[in-house]
């Protein structure tokens, strides 16, 4: 039996407000997953929401909430932002769950061989949940760049993970491509990293530091930590173990996590996979920052972007044009409203809205709206396919842009107008002209196709007008011009 397709995200606390980030994952997963839909594949494709930790708690408490209420009220934060950038997923898992939490207890299980008790001393950081090395906390002065605040030496009863133990088998799994890290420039950055082992990781922490959580089964002082029962959502949402369906489906053909929490998905969760012998996801797609400005985005900055915004103002396909296309899949991207409006006006309006509506209006007056036959001359699109299947989404996307550009050139150089002027004079003009139109209406059908993990509305309205050989203007035009954060080229002078 072919194995179905399985695409994973990272897991947010819900305690924080929906960003940018999130939404990146759940957009590179969604054009991955309807790739595969559009070729055939059967995916499935998951999200959910982190809801155990002390910040969790915290919140809960600050209002007078136990954690479980203060979660069923957040979590849908994030399933209204993963609905509002189209993603097409399957299964949303919370950690909360009761199937997760048993399944985690199961795991917890399977893993005790690999399992010991022992006391830590390390420096924490409360904002991550987790433990760094005394040379990571010397390199960034004592306090963590990502959430500005010190580390602090924590000294407890733990269980420990023998992490170490699968050192070996994940170096080899990451050398001869079992899995694969993309960008490739992070999987060495990572083979540097565990380059004297993997260390042991503490799983569990004491009741009285760690109150809202999973109990460890057999000792309910301790509680589990955070990580261990975060990554196991990406098997238990399959139904692992008691459902065998996740048989199916597992491994992942790709999880998407953003870069700042690469070590944790290359190294402790595929431990605990060894550690259950399962095996590895085959691809870990490590997108980068989204800075604002060349600047990183910060609550105290205060330069903070709503993806709600965007997409209120410009539409969905508009958001996602821009955060597929220049943002780069693999790097970290910039983001400023200017450069975000004139992508928008001159990309999608000018190139792809006036195209589409410059072919239908030509077939409508000069044909009565009827798409001739065409000799199909079709475009070359290896390059658009590698990159899909490379994960580089950007490049695939700008392929299609060459697609656009070369059609809106091809009408100039042919100008379909002048040869209308022949019909009813020249018999060459008027099966002139049908060609002409046909070719363009077919180039944008096979636009339609190619863009449609990306910008399903305009790919669904392209198809709309011209699939059925009679072109169907409907009402509207896609992208009309938005001037909100740059001048009005055709704003009445002051
Ligand atoms: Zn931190």
């Amino acid at each position: 039996m072919e194995k179905k397709l399985y695409i994973a995200t990272a897991i947010p606390y819900v305690n924080g407000t929906p960003h940018i980030g999130n939404a990146l994952d759940y957009l590179l997963a969604d054009i991955w997953t309807r790739y595969q839909k559009q070729n055939g594949h059967e995916v499935r494709f998951q999200v959910g929401t982190d809801e155990h930790g002390n910040k969790i708690a915290a919140k809960a408490a600050e209002l007078g909430l136990t954690p479980k209420a203060y979660t069923d009220m957040t979590y849908v934060n994030f399933e209204a932002l993963m609905k509002k950038v189209g993603a097409s997923y399957t299964d949303f898992i919370r950690t909360t769950d009761e199937h997760h939490v048993t399944s985690v207890e199961y795991i917890w299980e399977q893993l005790k061989p690999y399992i010991y008790k022992s006391t830590y001393t390390g420096w924490y950081c409360v904002g991550h949940e987790a433990f760094f090395t005394d040379k990571e906390v010397q390199a960034t002065n004592g306090i963590c760049p990502d959430h500005q605040i010190p580390y602090e030496q924590v000294s407890e009863e733990n269980y420990f993970f023998k992490t170490s133990s699968f050192t070996e088998q994940i170096r080899t799994a990451l050398t001869d491509g079992t899995m694969q890290i993309y960008p490739d420039f992070r999987k060495l950055e990572f083979l540097e990293l565990i380059k004297d082992g993997l260390a042991d990781v503490s799983i569990s922490r004491p009741k009285k530091n760690l109150t809202w959580g999973i109990p460890v089964p057999g000792d309910p002082d301790q509680i589990m930590y955070v990580w261990l029962d975060a990554l196991a959502n990406y098997i238990t949402v399959l139904g692992y173990p008691d459902r065998p369906e996740w048989k199916e489906y597992w491994p992942a053909d790709v999880q998407v996590i953003g870069k700042d929490i690469l070590r944790f998905h290359a190294g402790i969760w595929p431990a605990m996979l060894l550690g259950l012998g399962l095996e590895l996801p085959k691809k870990l797609l490590a997108h980068g920052f989204v800075n604002i400005g060349g600047a990183k985005i910060s609550k105290t900055v205060g330069n903070v972007i709503d993806p709600n915004e965007i997409i209120d103002n410009y539409g969905i396909d508009a958001f996602r044009y821009f955060f597929s296309r220049h943002i780069p899949t693999l790097e970290d991207g910039d983001f400023t409203w200017e450069k975000f409006e004139n992508a928008y006006n001159n990309e999608l309006a000018n190139d792809l809205g006036n195209l589409i509506q410059r072919v239908a209006g030509m077939i409508m007056k000069y044909q009565a709206g009827v798409i001739g036959e065409a000799q199909q001359a079709e475009h070359d699109m290896s390059a658009y396919h590698e990159a899909m299947e490379g994960l580089e989404f950007n490049k695939a996307i700008d392929e299609v842009w060459n697609m656009v550009r070369s059609l809106n050139q091809y009408i100039d150089n042919v100008k379909p107008w002048e040869v209308a002027k022949g019909v009813g004079k020249d018999p060459e003009a008027e099966p002139h002209l049908a060609e002409i139109l046909a070719h363009c209406a077919g180039a944008l059908v096979q636009i339609g196709d190619l863009l449609l993990p990306f910008l399903p509305n305009a790919a669904s309205k392209i198809q709309e007008i011209f699939e059925s050989g009679v072109v169907k203007l409907s009402e509207g035009v896609l992208f009309p011009k938005v001037y909100i954060h740059t001048p009005d080229p055709h704003a009445p002078k002051a």
